[in-house]
């Protein structure tokens, strides 16, 4: 189950967290757009409200005015390709002999499995496939016999893979990172309260400022009064596996993750490729929105006499063209959301530019929509390396076989999407911009070796998977 999601939690001092839970997760639409959902506790009872769909259509005045509490969580799902779930929408909420929790994940577990079958042993009883339910249950059977914090630690000795949790235990809300810090999460201040967030925008959303990134490893359990927050360094790791592709194209521009703009690091990125194989052109031009920030760092370090236009309009409420399932509705969804503008294509040299190639159907179909609103030469600028690897820690990047990448050559490529030249970045400017070397950094997609250890995978460091039923919370 790939978890590729968008997760919030909010204590305050006192007054109702579902109207800022719901608009930290408009912050976070991009993030998901399959389902949306907002537990709250107010210190007696748990409420919940979740439902498929945009966080627009999931709630309505009635649903914000029935979650009671002045600490809660929110979660955006984001769809998995073709399946439509309705038993993995978040956050998961259960009621135990421990107390109630509530549990929203951005991440992916690789031990799922395991973990299901041993806990199933035990007696308990699962509702869905996905790992955020075996999560919440072996918490749950760790809270009957440690407090809190142990009973945290003692689950991430368990869990093996990415995560980026917000949970509500009772009235308790809790953040929690995966030891490799592989997806994204940081903890803001509100006015009167604290904020944990997969990306800085939702804290901005809130008139709230960015504290810091939570650390890998670390747990941030907010005070229920809203009056600070604790920390407790749970898991100490050397090496980290953050995401690179958060920075390329998941997370929003106006965020910070892991101290970096992301704005930033994508125009970085785009003045990397002038230098590693800028053309000179009439026009240099972004596919919209995601080549936006790339396009304009490179054309910034392009000379003069290149010119910076929007070359191509977007259709707006067409929505990622990931969501079709097939490959013809694909590119009729690329012919719906993307068309030229003539002027400032025809007769001319020009050179898009995109975040990232992932089965070829944009860059191939765009080539040809230039072409035909006369461009004389079209040259593709790619702002990451070829992706040539599935991704297991919580990116829907289609599978190996649909990866265009996976098993031909950059020429390959380029022959393919017909384009007159066709260049990718490289590695080494990815891990350059975002100030990190590779080995911090999760590049499983471009390079086929993992930060984890996966079954039939190669893996880029020395990694253990947890021997589940064996792990205590002192190990
Ligand atoms: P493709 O058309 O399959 O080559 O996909 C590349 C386009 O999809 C680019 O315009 C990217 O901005 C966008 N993209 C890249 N990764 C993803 C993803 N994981 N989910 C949805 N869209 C993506």
């Amino acid at each position: 189950m790939h978890e590729k999601c968008g997760v919030v939690g909010i204590s305050t001092a006192g007054r109702d967290v579902a109207r800022p839970l719901y608009y930290s997760l408009y912050a976070l639409q991009h993030r998901g757009q399959e389902s949306a959902g907002i537990v709250t506790h107010d210190g007696f009872q748990q409420y919940e409200h979740v439902e498929m769909g945009l966080v627009g259509d999931a709630f309505d005045e009635d649903d914000l005015d029935s979650l009671n509490g002045s600490n809660g969580i929110g979660h955006v799902r984001y769809p998995t390709s073709g399946s439509v779930n309705n038993c993995c929408a978040q956050p998961f909420s259960v009621s135990f002999k421990s107390g109630s929790l509530g549990l929203a994940h951005n991440g992916n577990l690789i031990n799922t499995d395991e973990l299901r079958e041993e806990l199933a042993a035990l007696g308990h009883a699962f509702t869905s496939d996905g790992d955020t339910e075996v999560i919440a249950h072996d918490l749950a059977r760790n809270l009957l016999e440690e407090d809190l914090v142990r009973a945290v630690k003692r689950t991430m000795s368990r869990i093996h893979g990415s995560y980026s949790l917000t949970i509500t235990h009772d009235e308790t809300v809790l953040g929690v990172r995966d030891p490799q810090g592989n997806r994204p999460l940081c903890i803001g201040e509100l006015e009167d309260g604290y904020v944990l967030a997969s990306e800085s925008a939702a804290i901005d959303t809130l008139d709230g400022e960015l504290v810091r990134d939570v650390k890998p490893g670390e747990l941030v359990v907010l005070h229920d009064d809203g009056s600070g927050f604790d920390t407790y360094q749970l898991v100490e790791t050397e090496q980290t596996a953050h995401c690179f592709f958060e920075h390329v194209y998941f997370a929003r521009p106006d965020s910070v993750i892991d101290d970096e703009l992301v704005y930033e690091v994508r125009r970085d990125l785009g003045r990397a490729l002038w230098e590693e194989s800028g053309i000179e052109t009439d026009v240099v031009m972004p596919v919209p929105d995601s080549g936006r920030s790339f396009a304009s760092g490179y054309a910034d370090a392009a000379p003069e006499g290149v010119e910076f236009a929007e070359g191509l309009m977007k259709n707006r409420y067409v929505g990622r063209t990931f969501i079709m399932p097939t490959q013809d509705e694909r590119e009729r969804a690329v012919r719906l959301k993307l068309n030229p503008i003539k002027s400032t294509v025809e007769g001319k040299t020009v050179t898009v530019i995109d975040d990232s190639i992932v089965r070829g159907t944009t860059s191939s179909q765009l080539v040809e929509l230039l072409y035909e609103a006369g461009a004389e030469e079209v040259h593709v600028r790619i702002g990451a390396p070829p992706i040539v690897a599935p991704c297991y820690m919580g990116i829907d990047m289609a599978s190996r076989e649909e990866l265009i990448a996976a098993d031909r050559s950059v020429e390959e490529i380029r022959e393919e999407i017909q384009a007159d030249s066709l260049s990718y970045l490289s590695i080494e400017a990815i891990a350059e911009s975002l100030h990190k070397s590779e080995t911090d950094l999760c590049l499983g997609c471009v390079t086929g070796e993992y930060p984890y250890d996966i079954e039939g995978e190669q893996t880029d460091r020395d990694v253990q998977r947890p021997v589940v039923g064996h792990s205590s919370a002192d190990d």
